[in-house]
């Protein structure tokens, strides 16, 4: 079999690896364009770096467990740091809140001590680590491939980019993010990405060069009456991540969300100066202002899906649920998504399996998908909405609960055991 992956994203480049292992050849298309990674003369692809941008994604147990399916776990780690709490502050640093992650994962039913601690990794690090497996795979990836439009006949699916060529497969998987056009080809009819107001604007720092010390793996400041959040990661020994989120500045262009801030100067002076006048402890606005590079994310809501297939689509990641980041749950999704596509191609192997592949899929991950999108609206709601004094007091009572084992965080998705339970139902 032969899959037309769109979109070499974090999800398209990990399904592409799936697929491989259970012996399906894809190719990645992408919109991407980069002169540098045309096809060289003789006709090889070669290596493409889609570029420094954007900050830190929190991988936990269960994307954890995808990458090691994948035998990436080691690299992953190895590029990684571990966030074994997170910390939620009042805006100037006080009032302390923290949910101690490895007693979570724990209670979430994660045996493995190597998986309970999630990671924080840089985000085109991970990637640069998926497009590197992909190439010493031979999966190729073509730029400058802006899907159009698909054409499906009764054995094949065919997708016709902006440039005039085509691509067929058996089957074809849309991991074109949040705006997909996959969807938007496929399910004509179905609900577009909607704008919050929220734009993320996203500094990476480097902590030594710059002599600054942050004491939390993970740390969220917020003033909710004030609609302020500013929320800190740290990423490697060295590099750290400091991401504000502004409502009311111009939306950055489609498609460019990640693209860093081209007047660097500028944009970590106007940001650092503003965390200044919220009231930031010192730190924060320093890392800010020592930022190497500041990237804008506009933040948008996907209405749910009914489905995340039609005939021989199949929509994996933000194309299928892309949520607002509050409870970092976005790319643990789309890595689920993965891990289920490859335990249910291992056990249906042909082509006329197809239909029932893709049906199982939906079946296991339109109600995963719903739940973490409304986990995350919630946790946006817990932070921009209701009093400063009140919503504080809630958190540490809910994050008490966590701490105490009253109540049970999330329970930890295994692929492999879903998709054993699901062809058992069926
Ligand atoms: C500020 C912020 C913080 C986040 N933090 C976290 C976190 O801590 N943890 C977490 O799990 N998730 C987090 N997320 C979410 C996470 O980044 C996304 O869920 C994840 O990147 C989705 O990956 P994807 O591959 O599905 O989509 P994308 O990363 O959007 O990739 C889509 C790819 O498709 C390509 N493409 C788009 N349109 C076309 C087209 N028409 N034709 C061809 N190619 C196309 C794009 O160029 C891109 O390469 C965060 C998101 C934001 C905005």
């Amino acid at each position: 079999m032969h899959a037309v992956v769109i979109g070499s994203g974090l999800v398209g480049a990990t399904t592409a690896l799936a697929l491989h292992q259970v012996g399906i050849q894809s190719s990645l298309y992408d919109q991407v364009n980069l002169v540098q990674a045309a096809l060289t003369s003789g006709g090889a692809p070669v290596a493409i770096d889609f570029g420094d941008s954007g900050g830190s994604v929190l991988i936990s147990a269960s994307g954890l467990r995808v990458l090691r399916t994948l035998g990436l776990l080691d690299e992953v780690l190895a590029s990684a740091h571990p966030s074994p709490t997170i910390t939620w502050y009042k805006i100037n640093g006080t009032s302390p809140v923290v949910l101690d992650n490895i007693n979570a994962s724990k209670k979430s039913g994660e045996s493995d001590e190597a998986l309970q601690n999630p990671i924080q990794i840089l985000r085109s690090k991970l990637h640069l680590i998926l497009m590197s497996a992909c190439r010493k795979a031979g999966i190729r990836t073509f730029t400058g491939k802006k899907l159009k439009g698909i054409i499906e006949t009764n054995d094949s699916v065919t997708a016709e980019f902006e440039d005039g060529t085509t691509a067929t497969g058996d089957f074809l998987v849309g991991a074109d993010g949040i705006h997909s056009a996959t969807r938007r080809a496929v399910f004509r009819d179905a609900a577009k990405p909607e704008y919050t107001g929220v734009i993320g604007h996203i500094g990476v720092v480097r902590l030594k060069e710059n002599n600054l010390k942050i004491s939390d793996a993970c740390a969220f400041y917020l003033q909710r009456e004030k609609k302020q959040l500013v929320c800190t990661f740290q990423m490697s020994e060295d590099l750290a991540a400091v991401q504000v989120m502004t409502f009311n500045d111009p939306v950055p262009v489609e498609g460019e969300e990640y693209r860093p801030h081209p007047d660097l100067p500028k944009e970590s002076a106007r940001l650092a100066d503003l965390l200044e006048s919220w009231g930031l402890p010192p730190h924060v606005q320093d890392m800010m202002r020592k930022s190497f590079r500041i990237s804008p994310a506009a933040i948008y809501d996907l209405p749910d899906l009914k489905t995340y297939h039609k005939n021989r689509t199949v929509l994996l990641g933000d194309s299928a649920h892309g949520m607002v980041p509050n409870a970092g749950l976005g790319l643990l999704t789309g890595l689920e998504d993965v891990g289920v596509l490859l335990e249910l191609f291992r056990n249906f192997k042909s082509p006329s399996d197809i239909p029932r592949v893709f049906s199982l899929y939906s079946q296991l991950r339109v109600p995963r998908g719903h739940d973490a999108a409304k986990r995350s609206r919630e946790m946006a709601k817990q932070y921009y909405e209701g009093s400063q004094v009140f919503g504080h007091l809630l958190l540490r009572f809910g994050i008490f609960l966590f701490n105490y084992n009253l109540v049970t965080f999330h329970k930890i998705y295994d692929c492999p055991t879903e998709v054993a339970g699901a062809i058992k139902a069926v």
